[in-house]
C-alpha cells in the first residue's frame, strides 16, 4: 500500500522556485534513497514534508496514507507518524534529552487522543532504545545535543526516531560527517525500524550509507524534480559516474 504519495509538487523559498513538479510514491515497507547534486532541492523536499515555515508550496499534493499532509501543521504531521531527521540537528541547552523525549512522545500521544505514558514505562522504553543504539545512558541527562559531536548528534537523532516509532522517516544526510562506527550504528537504527507498516526516505550524497542500509529504490533529484529512478545499482552507478551524464540526457 502507498504510504507517501507526492504528486507534481512545486515549492519555493524566498521567491525562488526550488521544487518544480516532483513526483514520488513510497509504499509501506520500503526504503527509498534520494541522491542528487548540491542545490537540487533535497533538503527543501524534507523541509516541505516537515511543514517548515519559509517553504511555500505553490502546487501539487502530498498524501500520507491517503490524507492531505500539507493541510496539517508540523505537530499534527509528527503525530500522524512523520519523523524528520535533519542535516543540522538543533541544540536545546538546558533541556535534557530525557525531558525532550518524554515531551515529544506525550505531545504526539495527546494529539492522537491517547493518555500520557506512565513515567516508569517511559523510562524502561527509552532505556531499551538507548541500549539498542549502544549509547551511554548518561547522555539522557545532558542537554539536547548540547556539546555533542556530529556523530553523537546523529546517533541521538536515531534514538529520537526509535523512541517515537514513526510511520514515515525522512532522513536528510544523516550520514554526513559520521565515522564508520557511528555510520554503522545509524544504519542499524534505520534497519531496526524496517517493517511492513513503515517506510524510510533517505537523502544521501554517498553510496557509503547504502552499503549498510539496502534501499529498495534509488532516485536522482535534480533541478527540483526526480529525473531518474532505479534500484540499488543506480546508487553505485552514480558513485562511479557522478550526475553529469543524467543532466545532459
Ligand atoms: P540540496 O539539499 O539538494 O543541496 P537545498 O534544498 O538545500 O538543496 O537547496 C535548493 C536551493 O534552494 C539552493 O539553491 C538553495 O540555495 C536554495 N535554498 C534553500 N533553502 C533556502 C533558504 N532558506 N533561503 C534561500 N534559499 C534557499
Ligand atoms: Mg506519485
Ligand atoms: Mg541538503
Amino acid at each position: 500500500t502507498t504510504l507517501l504519495d507526492i504528486q507534481d509538487l512545486h515549492a519555493r523559498v524566498q521567491d525562488k522556485d526550488i521544487l518544480k513538479g516532483l513526483n514520488l510514491t513510497v509504499n509501506a515497507g520500503t526504503v527509498h534513497a534520494i541522491m542528487g547534486p548540491n542545490g537540487a532541492g533535497k533538503s527543501t523536499l524534507s523541509k516541505v514534508l516537515a511543514g517548515a515555515a519559509d517553504y511555500e508550496v505553490t502546487g501539487g499534493r502530498v498524501l500520507l496514507a491517503g490524507k492531505d499532509l500539507l493541510a496539517l501543521n508540523p505537530e499534527a504531521r509528527a503525530a500522524a507518524g512523520v519523523f524528520m531527521g535533519f542535516q543540522y540537528p538543533v541544540e536545546i541547552p538546558g533541556v535534557s534529552n530525557m525531558m525532550f523525549l518524554k515531551a515529544a512522545v506525550n505531545a504526539q500521544r495527546k494529539q492522537r487522543g491517547e493518555p500520557e505514558l506512565e513515567a516508569a514505562d517511559f523510562l524502561a522504553w527509552v532505556r531499551h532504545r538507548v541500549k539498542q543504539m549502544k549509547m551511554d545512558p548518561a547522555m539522557l541527562s545532558r542537554g539536547v545535543n548540547e556539546g555533542f559531536s556530529g556523530g553523537e548528534k546523529k546517533r541521538n537523532e536515531i534514538l529520537q526516531m526509535l523512541v517515537l516509532e514513526p510511520k514515515l522517516m525522512v532522513l536528510d544526510e544523516t550520514d554526513s560527517g559520521l565515522d564508520i562506527d557511528a555510520l554503522r550504528i545509524v544504519a542499524e537504527g534505520i534497519n531496526a525500524m524496517r517493517s511492513p507498516e513503515r517506510a524510510t526516505v533517505l537523502v544521501t550524497h554517498y553510496q557509503r550509507l547504502l552499503d549498510y542500509v539496502q534501499p529498495d529504490h534509488v532516485h536522482v533529484l535534480a533541478g527540483g524534480r526526480i529525473i531518474k529512478s532505479g534500484g540499488p545499482e543506480l546508487a553505485r552507478e552514480l558513485e562511479e559516474k557522478g550526475y553529469g551524464w543524467l543532466q545532459a540526457a
